[in-house]
């Protein structure tokens, strides 16, 4: 199988692309070029710095089954173009025969979970760790490290762990995360919109933990951002606020 690449952008998601084609034709029972029926998805652009919606350019499409027939799984691999500024990503979607859920009817569907390259950054994205306790750098640390090696159930599963980090922190109480969530919505932490949002992505580190299923990169993003937002107001500002008066009190005396 050949692919004519034009030359300009995106050499690395090409490369990465090629790749999955030769390994996958090598280890997957069939792997195909598929026809495009104009398939489109919003994902994370690192060119545009924002979720835009994406077209895919060319797909494959794979399948295993193991010798007895008792499992069996497949993978999709796609090169994507952003519809805003022509750049190209490459996204590899994947499933098997054990990872599922149950839908209304009774019939199983099948649980995809999908990696992206480039891994999407917001370039100006960080976590400003002026005021905030050790062990929350040392959980952020680690939550932007998953994100950057492309690990988006351990990103997930982080991302979980530090709302409920936070949570302790800021004295919230109960016997789960999901009412200590509630009770930053009780103390005035958060407002209602912040809580329902805290709630899924609580919901998502749940999936992540038990079914290893990861969020996309634009969820991950947009959970990123919310609790930079907690960050910002429960730990930056009043730190801020308390170093200044103090340097005030001390000049001023
Ligand atoms: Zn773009």
């Amino acid at each position: 199988m050949e692919f004519i690449w034009a030359k300009e952008a995106g050499a690395s998601a090409r490369l990465d692309f090629q790749v999955a084609v030769e390994f996958n034709q090598l280890m997957l029972n069939s792997y195909k070029l598929e026809e495009l029926k104009n398939e489109r998805r919003q994902l994370f652009c690192n060119a545009c710095q924002r979720p835009t919606i994406h077209v895919a350019e060319a797909k494959c499409v794979g399948r295993w089954d193991d010798e007895e027939g008792m499992f069996s799984g497949g993978q999709s691999d796609y090169i994507f173009r952003c519809g805003a500024c022509d750049e190209v990503s490459f996204v590899s979607s994947s499933w098997d025969s054990e990872n599922y859920v149950d839908d209304y009817d009774g019939s199983q569907i099948a649980i995809r979970s999908e990696k992206h390259f480039p891994v999407p950054i917001a370039k100006d994205f960080s976590f400003n760790q002026d005021h905030t306790p050790k062990k929350l750098n040392d959980l952020l640390h680690e939550l932007m490290s998953s994100h950057a090696a492309s690990l988006p159930i351990a990103t997930t599963v982080m991302l979980r762990l530090i709302v409920e980090f936070i949570a302790s922190d800021l004295n919230c109480k109960g016997r789960s995360l999901k009412i200590k969530i509630d009770d930053m919505k009780t103390l005035n932490l958060i407002d209602e919109e912040q809580r329902k949002l805290f709630q899924k992505v609580r919901e998502h580190g749940n999936s992540g933990a038990h079914g290893a299923i990861g969020m996309s990169s634009v969820q991950i993003l947009a959970a990123m951002s919310i609790i930079n937002l907690i960050i910002e107001k429960h730990y930056n500002a009043p730190g801020r606020e308390k170093s200044i008066m103090l340097n005030a009190q001390e000049a001023l005396k």
